[in-house]
């Protein structure tokens, strides 16, 4: 793995992003956010499970105004999301926003941006150019190459920002196609030291949406780029929070919650591994600290992956050995397989 790109940090709230930080994991709210009380209980419910930031969709002046209850609520960094109207984007940063997001693909005249500018320079706020393959503005060049399209009109907005004496700036650069997307941010990454918002955007469907986002996100952090990321997912989001914690704990870049080792079965396997995996990853649901375990099917690879975990199991015919911190401490029939597992996680 590379080493991470060093960022010039800026600061969220209280979440520092960039700068060698660890990369922090957002998610955006699918409630309206001028229905305030669900705004507030599905961010809530994203704060438990590990959400470090959160993005709010502002398509109109009564949703811009709600931030300011939103925020009274929550404890995590709020980034308002703001399209076409200027306005809103001021509005939102007088009602706490702890960040805006802008697109140049739909909000263009200068005038309008500096006027965002002096709001957010104000109240020391960031702003993300959030360049996206579906909204990117017109251009002679953009059907030519939209991967140099992409950085041009980003480094546009960042000359903009800049000329505004502006540089709490972050940069996105999302588009639904792999490629194109590790291209536009490998590309950025080298010629700008902004701090970069990691998105493969409308990745779709679970499990699909995740593979997508698990394979442009993961190429990129592999590569040591990205300070932050989302995981775009048609679907709950707390899925997306679970997704993008799972990219960076596959990747050692972050420990959070259980890590769950089981083996995909075969031929040899002796009991059912599925439903103890499954019925163990479901109790483990609402820990949020570090622990690996490992769940094995038979003597082939099950010791050495469970002395490996902080609990294991080899499963033999009718009986299992449990491992813990690399020690086989007993072994269990079958029908305890289950409650023995819980013990010695309780134990570590
Ligand atoms: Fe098969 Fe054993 Fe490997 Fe599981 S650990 S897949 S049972 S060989």
């Amino acid at each position: 793995m590379k080493k991470r790109r060093l960022s010039r940090p800026i600061q969220i709230g209280n979440v520092t992003i960039g700068g060698g930080a660890p990369v922090v994991v957002q998610s955006m709210t699918k409630t309206d956010t001028r229905d305030v009380k669900s705004t507030i209980n599905q961010i809530k419910e994203l704060e438990d499970f590990g959400c470090e930031l959160i993005r709010v969709a502002v398509p109109d002046e009564e949703a811009a105004k709600a931030i300011k209850k939103i925020k009274k609520n929550i404890t995590i960094p709020l980034i308002a999301d703001i399209h076409f109207d200027y306005r809103l984007a001021i509005s939102s940063i007088r009602s706490g926003a702890d960040a805006i997001r802008i697109n140049p693909g739909n909000i263009r005249d200068k005038e309008q941006i500096r006027k965002i500018v002096i709001e957010a320079k104000q109240r020391q706020i960031p702003i993300r150019i959030g360049v996206n393959f579906g909204s990117l503005p017109p251009g002679k060049t953009r059907n030519q190459n939209y991967v140099q399209y992409m950085v041009k009109v980003t480094l546009d907005q960042i000359r903009l920002l800049e000329s505004f004496d502006f540089y709490l700036i972050k940069l996105a650069l999302k588009a639904f196609d792999v490629p194109t997307t590790v291209a536009a941010y490998s590309s950025i990454a080298k010629k700008t030291e902004y701090p970069l918002h990691l998105g493969i955007t409308e990745a779709g469907l679970m499990p699909s949406g995740i593979i997508r986002s698990s394979v442009g996100i993961g190429i990129l952090l592999h590569e040591g780029i990205g300070d932050t990321i989302r995981v775009s997912l048609t679907a709950h989001p707390r899925e997306e929070v679970k997704a993008a914690y799972e990219i960076l704990k596959s990747l050692n870049l972050r420990q959070y919650g259980p890590v769950v080792v089981s083996c995909p079965t075969c031929g040899r396997t002796e009991t059912d591994i599925i439903e103890l995996a499954g019925a163990i990853e479901k109790y483990l649901q609402n820990i949020r600290k570090p622990i690996k375990i490992a769940i094995m099917g038979c003597i082939v690879n099950g010791p050495g992956e469970a002395r490996d975990a902080d609990v294991g199991i080899a499963c033999g015919k009718g009986r299992g050995a449990i491992f813990r911190k690399g020690r086989i401490i007993r072994s269990v029939d079958e029908s305890q397989y289950f409650q023995a597992i819980i013990e010695e996680i309780h134990k570590v």
